[in-house]
């Protein structure tokens, strides 16, 4: 008899990152597709790992976290937002924010169950949500246009909540929220924590939000964590990246917080899927937290990429849209070609040498903005080289 496994994945489309990175290798091109950092971690940071695998830190960490890093994680979050959260019942470190995610939903979401996600969304909540019997359903952001303090007219991405409350209904569970987000930067606002609060009250949808840009918001903005605000906090579950915020994205480091009976679910999913992440990793970046300013200094540093990035485009025929926060730049091509975003962004590898990461992909009906993103969280030598190949395009 013929083996079929294909038949639980039809729908779940290969993911664009390693397909970018792949052409940007066999290329040569310069990779600002998927979302790195093109610089190392801090040596002292490394050099802890190396101290605690020596200390032989080396066995079975306890499945939530060891205790002082989630300590020292619950500080952060209470000192930063306001939320005291218990570091024995409250808090898992994951292998990344991604099993965040996934396990969040695997633990939540029965067959069904519907989840709302918001267009252009990161590539894998809608999967996530297929994997576990649920049922995506997706609302888009909506271009608006907006004049800047100089007077000059820029397009953002804002939410439609009108949109967004349309798409609630009795099956609703979940809606995943992403501030700042990936790939459109727009960060929320009181406003849309406002209407979120509508959207959410007296009914029995969790709110599942992703805040793994958290320290990268630029301007005048401000990171609008749920962890704000208690009322959104009892029915949320708050993910977190260490490796987007302290450039290991190659370690799988994030976590996730929540009130303890939406924990202890949380749980019962992760200690069969993860079981507990490496220990010398948890031990070193617990130190690590400590050092606040390597968090806090992150905006400006990666503010001053991003201008640097859009400032070498300067007379290209790329527009930029505005970016309030994450390391990603949407360029418009729309001056340059009609064609759909996948080609262009693969024939910009090819013949051009700089790889970025097409939006059709973030969208359920794969829509033609004409945008690619490119991550600036790169050295300003690699910028540089990105940007002046663009400009000859
Ligand atoms: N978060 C990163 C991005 O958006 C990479 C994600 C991944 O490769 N899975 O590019």
């Amino acid at each position: 008899m013929e083996l079929n496994i294909q038949r639980k994945l039809q729908g779940i489309p290969p993911s664009i990152f390693p397909i970018m990175t792949g052409l940007a290798n066999q290329y040569n091109a310069v990779n600002l597709a998927q979302g790195f950092p093109g610089f190392d971690a801090d040596k002292d940071l490394i050099q802890l790992v190396n101290h605690y695998m020596l200390a032989g830190k080396n066995q079975y960490a306890p499945m939530q976290g060891v205790p002082i890093l989630r300590e020292r994680l619950c500080a952060k979050m209470d000192e930063q937002n306001g939320y005291s959260y218990a570091p024995d019942s409250e808090i898992c470190i994951t292998a990344g924010a991604t099993q965040a995610i996934f396990t969040v939903v695997s633990a939540v979401i029965k067959k069904g169950d519907e989840v709302i996600i918001i267009d252009p969304s990161f590539d894998c909540y809608d999967p996530v949500v297929r994997f576990n019997g649920g049922i995506p359903i997706r609302s888009a952001l909506k271009k608006v246009k907006t004049l800047d303090s100089n007077g000059s007219q820029h397009i953002i991405f804002s939410y439609d909540w009108k949109d967004i409350q349309s798409k609630v209904s009795k099956k609703t569970r979940m809606i995943i929220i992403n501030t700042p987000q990936n790939p459109t930067g727009t960060v929320f606002n009181k406003r849309d924590i406002q209407e979120l609060r509508k959207i959410v009250q007296h009914s029995n949808v969790i709110i599942l939000s992703d805040e793994v840009y958290e320290h990268i918001v630029f301007d005048d903005c401000s990171h609008e964590s749920i962890g704000k605000y208690p009322d959104l906090v009892e029915r949320s579950f708050i993910v977190y990246s260490l490796g987007k915020t302290y450039h290991t994205t190659g370690w799988r480091m994030g976590y996730v917080f929540a009130p303890k009976p939406m924990m202890e679910c949380f749980m019962r999913a992760h200690q069969y899927q993860v079981y507990a992440v490496p220990t010398p990793l948890q031990y070193a970046i617990a130190d690590y937290t400590l050092k606040k300013d390597k968090y806090l200094e992150l905006s400006a540093f990666f503010q001053e990429r991003r201008d640097y990035f859009v400032q070498c485009l300067d007379g290209s025929k790329f527009k930029s849209i505005s970016c309030p926060g994450t390391y990603f730049q949407l360029l418009d091509y729309s001056a340059i070609t009609k064609e759909n975003d996948v080609d262009f962004a693969k024939w910009l590898t090819k013949t051009k040498g700089v790889a970025s990461i097409p939006i059709s992909v973030f969208y359920e009906d794969k829509k033609q903005d004409n945008l690619l993103r490119f991550c600036f969280a790169k050295d300003l030598e690699e910028l540089e080289k990105g940007a002046e190949r663009l400009l000859k395009v």
